[in-house]
């Protein structure tokens, strides 16, 4: 990702003063946004914020919370989640049993994005979770610098229910997983989170396969070459950007466990980059992504597939047939199908 200049006078200590690489949660609506603004909070939030911070050290009791007197300050939790600690902070407006339901959902979705990867992607993290009036998760946003950092707006009114329903902040989670890359490779990064944050929900039991899989049979084929297509890089529109990255990335999770063996595909290799340093603290090329991702298996597969959606005018991908060979038909799953085996194994 493209960075903007850093803002004048922005210090380590105060995180939130610059425009910074980001990637919007923002998958379902093609009318939303593609990108969320990274837009600076008031420097009165950072200083509240820090002030808690500082009072935390200061109490010397860290992994404990700190709660404000009442709800008009931010409260500040520090929770341990597998492989990392997460800040998670609250800004005013939630109250405390809110707070309670929001942790929890914090716990589960990062205890499935560090399932799926097999620890949580980044040693620490902040999270920001900021109120709004009504019901719903509204938009997320991830942030790399100047350490890895999430912002989540919530509705004060959302249900537990609806908290585990949803898959923003588990989307947001999974950028964590991957090295910041160029503003012409958003798509990976974005098609990779599309595609993730199901698969890491789907194996914590957090939504089931069929739903899965039923959705992406519906969703996908937004990220088809439309009519004059330049190739995944040169063509940043949203469907290509969510969508065509996610289309991208289940072709190579199939064309990685025919080649090799069912058990090893996508997951087997973003696991290989996360091990070789590959987060999302560090900026690399996507030729290094993908291809320390094919070493990690003994293939060339990610890096053929890159060049072959990376044509101009690269003919459609024969989605139909696709969902046909991995039995999936619409929200049915049918285990008679060629590929039934590898779909179990990507996600069943
Ligand atoms: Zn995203």
């Amino acid at each position: 990702m493209k960075h903007a200049a850093a803002a004048q006078g922005n210090t380590p200590a105060e995180p939130r003063g610059a425009a910074q690489a980001s990637h919007c949660g923002h998958v379902e609506l093609p009318s939303a946004p593609v990108m969320k603004p990274a837009t600076p909070l008031t420097p009165a939030v950072g200083l509240r914020r820090r002030t808690c911070c500082v009072a935390l050290l200061a109490a010397g009791v860290p992994g404990r919370a700190v709660r404000a007197a009442d709800d008009t300050q931010p409260v500040i939790e520090m929770l341990p989640v597998p492989g990392a600690t997460l800040e998670v902070q609250f800004e005013p407006g939630f109250d405390a049993a809110q707070r309670g339901r929001l942790l929890d959902w914090v716990r589960l979705e990062a205890a499935a994005v560090a399932g799926w990867f097999g620890r949580f992607p980044v040693p620490a993290a902040e999270l920001l979770l900021l109120p709004v009036a009504g019901e719903g998760v509204r938009s997320g946003v991830s942030f790399g610098e100047p350490s890895p950092w999430l912002r989540v707006t919530v509705g004060r009114d959302t249900s537990a229910a609806q908290l585990r329903d949803d898959w923003v902040l588990a989307h947001e989670m999974v950028h964590l997983a991957v090295p910041q890359l160029p503003r012409a490779q958003r798509w990976l990064h974005e098609g990779i989170a599309t595609y993730v944050e199901s698969l890491a929900r789907g194996a914590a039991g957090l939504v089931t396969p069929a739903r899965v899989w039923g959705q992406w049979s519906r969703a996908m084929a937004q990220g088809q070459p439309a009519a004059g297509d330049q190739g995944l890089d040169r063509t940043p529109t949203w469907g290509r950007t969510y969508w065509g990255g996610a289309l991208f990335c289940l072709l190579a999770d199939v064309r990685l466990r025919q080649r090799g063996t069912l058990q090893r595909g996508l997951q087997q290799a973003l696991q290989g980059v996360l091990a070789g340093g590959g987060d999302y603290r560090v900026a690399w090329p996507a030729t290094r992504v993908l291809a320390t991702a094919d070493a990690t298996l003994g293939q060339t597969t990610l890096m053929e597939l890159y060049r072959q959606m990376n044509e101009p005018a690269a003919p459609p991908i024969e989605l139909d047939a696709l969902w046909r060979q991995l039995g999936v038909d619409g929200d049915t799953l049918r285990d008679d199908a060629p590929l039934a085996a590898l779909r179990r194994a990507i996600l069943g």
